[in-house]
């Protein structure tokens, strides 16, 4: 990072609340619905397992969703844009090579600690991207012939067989208003997993602080099973916070009062700046230490939700 770069980014951040004039975002589009190809033999888990960043492998129904896929390694490099970088400082619990198949890959964000160059390089072409509007079109520029764009509450259904996860899109910023108008939109996310007429529903926070906005989401959304937090107080120039730190995330599960959580996004990059001691410390103070699993990477949390047998699923 230059000296001139912190004065352009400087200038920039002090522009940008006149120059991002909130346009009113017009209301969602009608609910879609994404048919995916059945076959195969059906995987039964219902979990999900921590890969690293904010990368997970959830697995509901037969359905397989890989969220933010960062398989970067340790040493490598991210741009985040206006010159800025950061320096991966963990490795991923498994290669981009070794993920299973994949049926739908949910993006929060086009920042490259959420969607690297390998990935870029090496993923299907056709796999669906469901993500916010401006990252969707950007990546069906880049051949991402599936990406799907997602106003802020629009719905999406995806089905396989008989497995539906109503995925939500939810608000979410990167940072203080004016900031956040510097960086990739970001969306937040409502996962009904549909089981046997129970739903069990996750909310996946992308990148975000708490804003005016995301106060909103336990309103429209209560009764959430399990939250998976990106934390880390994400810090550019070493100025300015872009992600929950450890005290935002317990406000965070105040808010939501979901069942249960996970953190993620914590201590793989050198701006990530709040430990996950940070989070742990804030969650016992405030009594929540029961409600959280803190996953190593590669490890599983398996979902208390009943899985049905394959064969005895009827519509
Ligand atoms: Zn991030």
């Amino acid at each position: 990072m230059s000296f001139m770069h912190r004065i352009i980014y400087l200038v920039l951040l002090l522009l940008a609340p006149w120059t991002h004039a909130a346009a009113p975002e017009p209301p969602p589009r009608e609910a879609r619905r994404l048919e995916l190809p059945a076959g195969g033999a059906i995987d039964t888990r219902a979990s999900i397992q921590f890969i690293g960043t904010a990368t997970v492998l959830l697995r509901f129904g037969g359905i397989t969703i890989l969220t933010d896929p960062n398989f970067l390694h340790k040493g490598e490099k991210v741009h985040l844009g206006y010159g800025l970088t950061s320096t991966r400082l963990t490795n991923p619990a498994i290669d981009f090579e070794q993920l299973p198949p994949i049926d739908l890959v949910l993006l929060s964000h086009l920042h490259e600690d959420h969607f690297d160059r390998k990935v870029r390089q090496q993923l299907r072409r056709d796999v669906p991207i469901v993500t916010n509007l401006r990252a969707a079109a950007h990546l069906k520029d880049a051949g991402f012939i599936n990406a799907i764009g997602l106003r802020t509450w629009q719905k999406i259904d995806i089905v396989k067989g008989a497995t539906t996860i109503a995925l939500t899109s939810l608000p979410a910023r990167h940072g203080p208003a004016g900031v956040a108008a510097l960086l990739p939109d970001v969306m937040g996310s409502m996962l009904d997993l549909r089981d046997a007429g129970r739903n069990y529903r996750i909310y996946v926070s992308g990148d975000t602080m708490i804003s005016d906005d995301v106060t909103t989401i336990p309103q429209r959304y209560p009764g959430v099973d399990l939250a998976v937090l990106h934390l880390g107080g994400t810090r550019l120039l070493g100025l300015v916070t872009v992600t929950m730190d450890g005290a935002e995330g317990v406000r965070m599960l105040q808010l939501m009062a979901p069942q249960h959580a996970i953190p993620v996004h914590y201590d793989d990059y050198d701006v990530f700046k709040s430990p996950l001691a940070d989070f742990k410390k804030a969650v016992d103070a405030a009594g929540l230490s029961g409600k959280v699993s803190y996953l190593a990477r590669g490890d599983t949390y398996d979902l208390p939700i009943k899985t049905k047998e394959a064969n005895s699923e009827k519509p």
